[in-house]
């Protein structure tokens, strides 16, 4: 390792053979990539496959199953005591690889979103993928950016980055670029900037000098691969009611020990009863079926383009009750065009669709040729600018900035090419956008004078303005009243208004924050639409449906805010939006008040979105939150789900998200509200489905003990139903598609308990039937003369036949089973069918009816068990239709 931090930049560049203002040229580049390998450290996994394998059964339940496996080895019944450790191994196995899965598929998806980085190459300044990066690369940092190496900086403007993810020093640090003494400590390098660092400000320069597993961070640890978190609070939640049910379950089983011995029956037998209650009233599936669920649940929901960072998101998305979402690209396309020019005092209107530069900028019906304030004010919206425009084929793209290519295309279409200008006006200093300050500036040299010019907000650069052009190019007296007049009335029209300004500074003075303060020459306005997403539309009619709120919180003008919230159904055609200014008057009581009445926030600074969704949950709400910028970052974190956008939002955001839309559109929100209802409801299907065979097999057990009669299931027989029903039954619900009608419910209270009353006495009726079927049955093969073998095999298949049926109750659990369209999960069919084949195989088959205990039945022995199981899904039905009404 080199001391890089020690040498000065001229060196540096030497020993990397590359010219700080052109970067490596693509042939060097792709030799270095081939010598030096791709910019990605690889991963390791965490935890040894070992420790992860115990960790499934180092589980209270699963402890259970293993005392029950000793219990039956000391009493010598072998082959209980090897299917007991077969099931706990197959479960471990099962919960092993799925759990493996489940990590692999969240951390395949995380790597999905590619983290990019600004890069010279060849003279050009392009974004990569930051895995294309190679020693020697020149790289452009800017706020929101992940430092893509370790970076020797070479220059920058008030950088600063966050490093805890390196020294787990929280507070930002700054950087320059002069050389250190060769014993600095890597924390105080303030001339590095290390990778997997965030940059939180400024801008700076920087050669890559590691990449890869050369990277400080790719050496310390070789990137420990995250271990992705996969409890949540419903896996909390079922962790708690385990511990409650393993103590009651052992209870029980010593209850059960007791009284039987008391009566009289051997020790032996009540062992072996004891260990049947405990090990049948497990839910063994239950831990699986969550992250098969869960699991299945993110999948679809990359599908549908929302990628699931924090496992938690997808529960809380279906307790969402507030979405606040920004404006520009979220709720509208992002595809701007601007419209009208106010400069000199008139307007001008302008034709033409998208980048394209075919249209014309017209005054009435006439064509004009730019002049006067017209010509400065498109001058100066095409020299503060950084977008290019791009044409492909037919179409015409901007990379950078879209309200920064609107403006490119507008000066086209008043005949002035942004390449010439730019080339005659080369510029010597730039104040890069930033939501807070709202405006961006840029120094020219102009006829030699420095030159400003600087675009931005109205109301933000209107008060630092003491005169004005006239049409003519002539200076005359401000007159704010017109101007303000005419960006509100572009602003109702639902306009993006953009001012243009200029002013002169001295020769020695620097482009700084305190320039803009006074002393500028106001040029005109700008114009332009950002159309609603049409989808966005529906989308926000059906979270009203569904109980949730659509909030706009935005940095544009309130006029252009509540314009469009109105065209989007967001605010109502009498609704007034709150300003940023107007919230930082609110103290804590107002502002909730306020929060709960006003949807539509403009001009916000960043720094605000915290507030407001404190505010929001004071008020009991759960909030998912959109952003982009850096300084969104705190508001993402705070809120319930933090949504940063995969296009265009900054490395910065995205850490700090739960959630990542990677076409950045308000719809794919709703739609991932939808997903995390329907996972929801699936896990609560699952649960109201498998209980019922833990507790029907437990009453069993309680009831033969307790009436003094043979056990009419062996602990035997209670795994195979177990093992089998979780697996080939109860996992299929997981696959089962969100329900028609699942976005007119109100959101589920995060305080709601997993089972409402309806599903406990419903879980109670089911383990009812149950025990009255397996038992009443089994009592009825005996009287009728059937071997206590054969009984024992009514009764599995009692068990196994109402579960199967039960299952298709459970595809919806409040409306009628035939209202689920049959076909929409496959699974469920394959599974029952599957089941079916499994059971006569266990019923038939001589050697499952060696280890199971169990003996062939006739025909007749099947009709009783298919018509109780035909009538106990008619039960269910009656009992949710009685209590849908
Ligand atoms: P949202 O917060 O909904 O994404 P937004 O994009 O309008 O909305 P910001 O990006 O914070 O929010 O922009 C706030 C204001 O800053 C805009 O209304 C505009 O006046 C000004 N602005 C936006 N982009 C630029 C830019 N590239 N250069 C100069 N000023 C800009």
């Amino acid at each position: 390792m080199r001391d890089w931090h020690a040498m000065d930049t001229a060196q540096v560049l030497e020993e990397w053979d590359v010219d700080a203002t052109r970067g490596l040229g693509e042939a060097a580049a792709a030799a270095r990539l081939k010598k030096y390998g791709i910019n990605r450290p690889s991963v390791r996994q965490g935890r040894s496959p070992l420790v992860r394998f115990l960790s499934q059964i180092v589980q209270p339940l699963v402890l259970v199953l293993v005392g029950a496996g000793c219990v039956t080895a000391v009493l010598g019944e072998w082959v209980d005591t090897g299917v007991i450790f077969g099931v706990v191994l197959l479960n471990a196995a099962f919960g092993f690889i799925q759990e493996g899965k489940a990590e692999v598929a969240l951390a395949a998806l995380a790597r999905a979103v590619s983290s990019e980085a600004s890069v010279l190459r060849d003279g050009m300044r392009r974004r990569l993928d930051a895995a294309e990066l190679v020693p020697g690369d020149i790289v452009l940092l800017s706020a929101g950016d992940k430092v893509p190496a370790d970076l020797r900086l070479l220059g920058g403007r008030e950088l600063r980055t966050a490093e805890a993810a390196l020294t787990g020093e929280s507070v930002p640090v700054d950087k320059r670029a002069d050389p250190l003494p060769a014993d600095t400590l890597l924390a105080d390098r303030h001339n590095m900037a290390y990778a997997g660092t965030l940059a939180v400000a400024g801008q700076g320069t920087g050669v890559v000098v590691a990449t890869g597993d050369n990277t400080e961070v790719g050496r310390i640890s070789q990137l420990i691969a995250q271990r992705l978190d996969l409890t949540t609070p419903l896996t909390r939640k079922m962790g708690v009611f385990a511990r409650y049910l393993l103590v009651a379950i052992l209870m029980l089983a010593g209850l059960t020990f007791v009284v039987g011995v008391q009566r009289g029956e051997s020790a032996f037998d009540m062992f072996m009863a004891a260990v049947a209650l405990a090990v049948g009233a497990i839910p063994e599936g239950l831990p699986a079926a969550m992250t098969v669920t869960l699991a299945t649940g993110v999948a679809r929901m990359a599908k549908r383009r929302a990628i699931i960072r924090k496992l938690t998101a997808v529960e809380i998305l279906g307790s969402t009750t507030v979405i606040c979402s920004d404006k520009t690209g979220t709720l509208t396309e992002n595809e701007m065009t601007v419209r009208e020019i106010w400069a000199g005092k008139e307007t001008f209107t302008v034709t033409g669709h998208g980048y394209g530069p075919a249209g014309r900028i017209e005054q009435g019906s006439l064509v004009v040729t730019p002049a006067g304030a017209l010509r400065e004010t498109l001058l100066a919206g095409v020299l503060c600018n950084d977008a290019r425009l791009v044409h492909e084929g037919q179409h015409w793209t901007v990379a950078g900035d879209p309200t920064e290519g609107a403006i490119l295309t507008l000066a086209r279409k008043g005949k002035l090419d942004e390449a010439t200008l730019r080339s005659v006006f080369p510029r010597l200093d730039e104040l890069p956008f930033d939501s807070m300050r709202q405006y961006m500036a840029t120094l020219h040299e102009i006829g030699g004078l420095p030159i400003v010019y600087a675009k931005g907000a109205a109301e933000r650069l209107l008060p630092a303005c003491w005169a004005m052009l006239d049409a003519q190019g002539n200076e005359i007296a401000l007159d704010p009243g017109a101007i303000e007049a005419a960006a509100n009335r572009m602003a109702r029209e639902g306009l993006r208004v953009l001012a243009l300004v200029r002013s002169e500074i001295a020769l020695d003075q620097r482009l700084e924050h305190i320039r803009m303060e006074d002393g500028l020459m106001f040029l005109g306005l700008i114009g332009m639409i950002d159309p609603p997403r049409p989808r966005a539309m529906t989308s926000v009619r059906t979270c009203h449906a569904a109980g949730i709120r659509v909030k706009m919180i935005t940095g544009d003008h309130p006029g252009t805010a509540i314009a469009i919230a109105r065209q989007l159904g967001i605010a109502s055609e009498n609704a007034s939006a709150l300003t940023g200014r107007d919230l930082a008057r609110l103290d804590e009581d107002a502002l909730r008040k306020a929060v709960a009445e006003v949807d539509v926030f403009a001009r916000v600074e960043p720094e605000q979105k915290l507030r407001l969704v404190q505010a929001l949950q004071d008020g009991g709400e759960v909030v998912a939150m959109t952003g982009d910028g850096v300084n969104d970052a705190p508001a993402l974190k705070q809120a319930d789900i933090g949504i940063a956008m995969g296009a265009g939002g900054t490395e910065v955001a995205k850490e700090a998200a739960a959630m990542i839309l990677t076409d950045d559109n308000f719809a794919t929100i709703e739609a991932a509200v939808e997903e995390g209802r329907g996972i929801y409801d699936n896990i609560v299907k699952f649960i109201t489905w498998t209980i019922p065979t833990n507790a029907g097999e437990g009453l069993v057990i309680l009831a033969a003990i307790l009436t003094g009669t043979t056990l009419p299931i062996t602990p035997l027989q209670i795994l195979w139903i177990n093992m089998t029903t979780a697996i080939l039954l109860g996992m299929m619900l997981a696959f089962e598609p969100a329900e028609r009608g699942i976005m007119q419910r109100p959101p589920r209270s995060p305080a709601a308990p997993i089972l409402d009353r309806v599903l406990v006495q419903r879980i109670l009726l089911v383990s009812v039937l149950l025990l009255s079927g397996a038992f009443g049955l089994f009592e009825l093969a005996l009287q009728q003369g059937h071997s206590l073998a054969q009984a024992r095999t009514v009764a599995v298949n009692v068990f196994v036949l109402v579960q199967t049926g039960y299952l298709f109750n459970c595809r919806s659990l409040t409306q009628p089973v035939w209202s689920v369209a049959p076909f929409s999960n496959p699974s469920i069919w394959i599974g029952s069918g599957a089941m079916v084949a499994l059971q006569i195989a266990f019923t038939y088959v001589p050697a499952f009816n060696r280890i199971f205990h169990t003996a062939p039945i006739g025909f007749t022995a099947w009709l009783p068990i298919v018509a109780f199981a035909v009538a106990c899904l008619a039960i269910i039905e009656a009992e949710k239709k009685w209590y849908a009404r």
